[in-house]
């Protein structure tokens, strides 16, 4: 039998956020961690790396958080790289032709601080904005149950007017989801709301890396390090057996006895992993139901800058984001010209499109929103295709969702996909690390927090919490 009054050792598989989220809480607390990642880096689906292509070091995709992520801003202050994050308060909704509407927050107590700039907007119409008001104000009451209709469902059963659903409800949902409308939950439709617009200022700020994805990351591999713990890289495990003396790893750096296991890899990675036998097949089955969705990122260099603006949000065509890495990354183009990364989320239809297609799109769309752009010259460019970026929270997903713990001993599940309560996000993850944390030590009667409670609502928005 296991013998905890020494401290235990952990295996976790998988150095994305969740694992990482994992070993560092872990490490922290005293317990032996071996951290295993078959990439030569850590990061996973939120890492950087040298692009073959152009020889630049690229994001494979922007990643923003929001003031509402407290697990992943205090994932940050514990590793040491609060300062690589640069917040906004303020985005800018460009149209075609290059009109803009800026939103920002007022002094108007929450959740009517962003009404004063929201009625400003020349995108949508008064009756647009009033059905949305309305909408909004439907969604302060409570947060749904996962159930069976879809938010485009929902958005219809409440009055909601064309141009209101495309350029209000789509653009922060497709971004935030990463899905269409009609595959949307309505739950975690409303969450997005309720956390990032609704129930405080502070929660809906905007948050961008200012370092590679890849370097920020590293960060928590260094934490790990630095408590007694490993972090091997190139390091695939292939298979994961427990047993009453602990659990058994078999990688390619070959086979380890540990305490206790983490498997923290994506979920279609999971099920493979899982140990043989009949108890594996109900959580196999649940993983089963779970589908993927695409995430598109077009990286521009142009001998010039196209507009002033950090980043964007664009209406009306593929094209959804902008963001002008140089503004921000200290990785970016820092001469003369400019590094923009156009983000496609949601973006089935371009998979099949080649390299050279999706480039023509996207400079057609931008000179659109930035006629500057006619004249740039550009110098290089790269797509990067996340064909499984993340699961989409389809309505009823929660049922197949697991918890942390296991029915083997010893082994614990995280991974954006697992019952965290929030969709597939940094969030996410890193919440469904310390959630696997916490459950290995309750598991052995010594339980500890790491889970940071959600911000507190502010203004008006504390009569409905
Ligand atoms: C293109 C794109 C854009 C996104 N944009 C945002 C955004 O703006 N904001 C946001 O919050 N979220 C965003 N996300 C989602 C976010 O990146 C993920 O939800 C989060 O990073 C998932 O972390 P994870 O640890 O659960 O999984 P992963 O990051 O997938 O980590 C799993 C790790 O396990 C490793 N692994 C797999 N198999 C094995 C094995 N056999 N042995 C060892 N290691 C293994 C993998 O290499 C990987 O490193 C985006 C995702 C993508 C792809």
């Amino acid at each position: 039998m296991i013998d905890h009054s020494s401290n235990s050792s952990v295996a976790i598989i998988g150095g994305g956020l969740a694992g990482l989220a994992a070993g560092c809480a872990l490490a922290d607390a005293g317990f032996e961690v071996t951290l295993f990642e078959r990439r030569p880096y850590v990061g996973g689906r939120a890492s950087s790396y040298e692009h073959p292509g152009t020889g630049e070091v690229v994001d494979n995709c922007q990643h923003v958080l929001l003031g509402c992520c407290t697990n992943l801003t205090h994932f940050y202050e514990h590793i040491g790289v609060s300062d690589k994050i640069q917040w906004f308060d303020e985005l800018t909704f460009i149209e075609p032709g290059g009109r803009a509407s800026t939103l920002s927050p007022s002094m108007l107590p929450a959740p009517l601080h962003s009404m004063p700039a929201f009625f400003g907007t020349s995108s949508l119409s008064l009756g647009d904005k009033l059905g949305i008001s309305r909408a909004l104000t439907a969604m302060m009451r409570r947060l749904p149950e996962d159930g069976d209709g879809d938010f485009l469902q929902w958005l219809r059963r409440h009055g909601q007017t064309e141009r209101a659903i495309e350029r209000f409800w789509k653009v922060v949902l497709v971004s935030a989801l990463n899905e269409d409308l009609d595959r949307i939950s309505v739950r975690y439709a409303v969450q997005v709301f309720r956390e990032s617009f609704l129930k405080s200022a502070k929660a809906g700020k905007m948050g961008v890396p200012r370092i590679p994805l890849s370097e920020l990351y590293n960060s928590a591999a260094e934490f790990i390090r630095s408590h007694g713990g490993e972090v091997l890289l190139r390091a695939s495990v292939t298979g994961i057996n427990s047993g009453p003396d602990g659990v058994k790893i078999t990688s390619n750096p070959g086979e380890q006895q540990f305490d206790f296991a983490i498997l923290a890899v994506p979920f279609q990675t999971a099920a493979s992993l899982l140990p043989a036998g009949p108890i594996a097949e109900p959580l196999k089955n649940n993983l089963g139901q779970f589908e993927a969705s695409p995430i598109t990122g077009i990286h521009l260099w142009f001998d010039r800058e196209i507009t002033s603006l950090p980043h964007a949000v664009l209406l009306d065509r593929t094209i959804q984001w902008m963001f002008q890495k140089n503004k921000f990354h200290s990785n970016g183009n820092d001469s003369q010209g400019s590094y923009l990364e156009l983000v496609v989320s949601a973006s089935k239809s371009l998979v099949e499109k080649s390299r050279q297609e999706i480039i023509d799109l996207a400079l057609a769309e931008l000179a659109e929103f930035f006629p500057s752009a006619k004249e740039a010259k550009l110098l290089k460019a790269a797509v990067i295709k996340e064909v499984y970026a993340t699961y989409s929270v389809m309505p009823g997903l929660d049922r197949f969702r697991p918890q942390a713990r296991t029915q083997w001993p010893g082994l614990f599940l995280a991974g954006d996909w697992t019952a965290t309560g929030w969709p597939a996000t940094m969030e996410g993850a890193v919440r469904s690390g310390y959630l696997a944390a916490e459950a290995l030590t309750r598991s052995i009667g010594n339980p500890q927090q790491f889970l940071i409670p959600d911000l507190k609502a502010q203004g008006l928005m504390k009569l409905f919490g």
